[in-house]
């Protein structure tokens, strides 16, 4: 006798999943006929979509006809080799599969014991990352430390400036709510997530310095000492530092040994931010850019913006785990059991804001088991001289200036013209739909900037994009 039941069988799903995939394969083969940036106006989107759900159940083809027809139109082709907006998002076919796998096996890896090898595979990848990198010792399980896989940066800045609270107040803080006299330091130019933590910690704005920057927008290390001795002198505790590798405007380094030595001595929690950058510590030329990193308490970086990992996927390192682990653990009965009472185990829970996580660490373990350190490597490097050459151009043309030496990927520039122009020139490139890109403000100019590192763009694509920006100059200023 059958029971009611209206679930897609297995030999259903191995159909239309087969079907799915072929439509992901095709979308990326023909990826460049659709405008990089949506062309849709608000509501235009809700607009097509029925006010009410189906009474009964509806087929796949059905669904997939309205992917292409409603919801295409309302995509932004953030995989579109013609993408350099804000910072990429990358992704990779090896690193799709993965997240597949992670959605099909569907476990929920809060605590060790819930599925030992979401806790223990993140644990060996995230070690083998650090050794890619060649990050301090002390980041890896196997010494005081670890990495944890958070959903973004904007997270693991919350999670370290929750740590160095506890850390400042004697994990006082948890118990007695925070106390008003900390003070944080960012700079600038910092990531707007740092000021977002701070609010969010019970900090408060007042208490967040934004030190002041040089003529390459990175931290001015004598104004962050300075700002510390008036902040003590006036009896306020100074507590956390967060040094950027790689800034969002225009990917300024600050420079991480003076910070991380002032940090040392004013004993404050020092977190490098390295969310776009980190990445290209893979590669042994760049890793001078983040000499210092031996002070950093906490590091985080996301393999989501240039790792060709899909998002989200954000690494969060801690030099001191029993730190993270004493601020952020909490054991309710229902969760008790033998495992964790061993202490022979890591429960993830522990180390971040969330109890439930996913199986991030597969799309991680293929992407790198699929390139390779050298793949990883040569695709960085790919994108690094890209940047290079685009800037040259730049250099060389009368029209443009190049507004900063790119560090990395990033290069900021202006047309030599006023602020509206510059608007003018960008809105024009990007409603042809050929190319996207966006705008900062520096020096309270407004700046173009161009953020290689979608995983298949090649020199092909930035020659169109140069020739489009061209003759989209030519034509404003004549
Ligand atoms: C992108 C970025 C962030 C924010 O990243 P999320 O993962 O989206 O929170 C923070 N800091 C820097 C330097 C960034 O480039």
């Amino acid at each position: 006798m059958e029971t009611e039941n209206y679930h897609m069988t297995p030999e259903q799903f191995r159909i239309e999943g087969k079907k799915v995939i072929d439509w992901i394969a095709d979308y990326y083969e023909n990826i460049e006929n659709y405008p990089v940036l949506s062309q849709v106006k608000p509501g235009e989107i809700i607009e097509k979509l029925p006010l009410s759900p189906p009474q009964s159940g509806e087929s796949l083809d059905q669904m997939m006809e309205d992917i292409d027809k409603i919801i295409m139109p309302g995509i932004t082709h953030w995989q579109s080799p013609n993408f350099y907006a804000f910072f990429p998002s990358n992704a990779s076919f090896p690193s799709i599969l993965g997240d597949l796998v992670s959605s099909g096996l569907g476990v929920q890896g809060m605590i060790w014991a819930t599925s030992p090898a979401a806790t223990e595979l993140e644990t060996r990848v995230l070690d083998w990352l650090a050794g890619m990198m060649e990050m301090p010792e002390k980041f890896r399980s196997t010494s005081t430390g670890g990495g944890v896989i958070q959903d973004t940066a904007s997270t693991s800045a919350l999670t370290a400036v929750i740590a160095a609270r506890e850390r400042a107040t004697n994990f006082e803080s948890n118990k007695k709510g925070v106390q008003q006299k900390l003070v944080a330091y960012i700079s600038t130019q910092t990531h707007s997530s740092l000021e977002k933590a701070i609010k969010m910690a019970g900090i408060g704005t007042e208490n967040l310095r934004l030190i002041d920057v040089d003529d390459k927008f990175a931290m001015r290390p004598e104004l962050l000492e300075w700002q510390i001795q008036q902040d003590k002198k006036a009896g306020l505790k100074p507590f956390f530092i967060c040094g950027a590798l790689g800034t969002t405007s225009s990917n300024a380094m600050d420079p991480l040994g003076k910070i991380g030595e002032i940090a040392k001595a004013e004993n404050c929690w020092f977190h490098i931010d390295a969310a776009m950058s980190g990445t290209a510590m893979i590669c042994p030329e760049f890793r001078h850019l983040m000499k210092g990193v031996e002070s950093a308490d906490s590091f985080t970086f996301n393999p989501h913006k240039w790792m060709f990992t899909n998002f989200d996927c954000d690494v969060f390192w801690i030099a001191n785990r029993n730190e993270l682990i004493n601020t952020f653990s909490i054991l309710p009965e229902y969760l008790k059991n033998k495992a964790t009472e061993s202490g022979a185990v890591f429960d993830y829970r522990d180390w971040h804001v969330q109890l439930g996580r996913r199986f991030r660490a597969l799309k991680l373990w293929f992407v790198i088991r699929h390139y390779g350190v050298k793949g990883l490597q040569f695709h960085i490097r790919k994108h690094v001289q890209l940047a290079a050459e685009f800037a040259n151009w730049i250099s060389a043309s009368s029209d443009f200036e190049l507004f900063v030496q790119p560090p990395l990927n990033l290069v900021c520039f202006r047309l030599k013209a006023a602020d509206e122009l510059n608007l003018k020139l960008m809105n024009e490139c990007n409603n042809t739909g050929k190319i996207y890109f966006t705008h900062t403000k520096l020096n309270n100019l407004i700046v173009l900037r161009f953020s290689i590192g979608q995983t298949n763009t090649e020199k092909e694509h930035l020659e169109m994009a140069w020739k489009l920006i061209c003759q989209k100059a030519h034509e404003i200023l004549n």
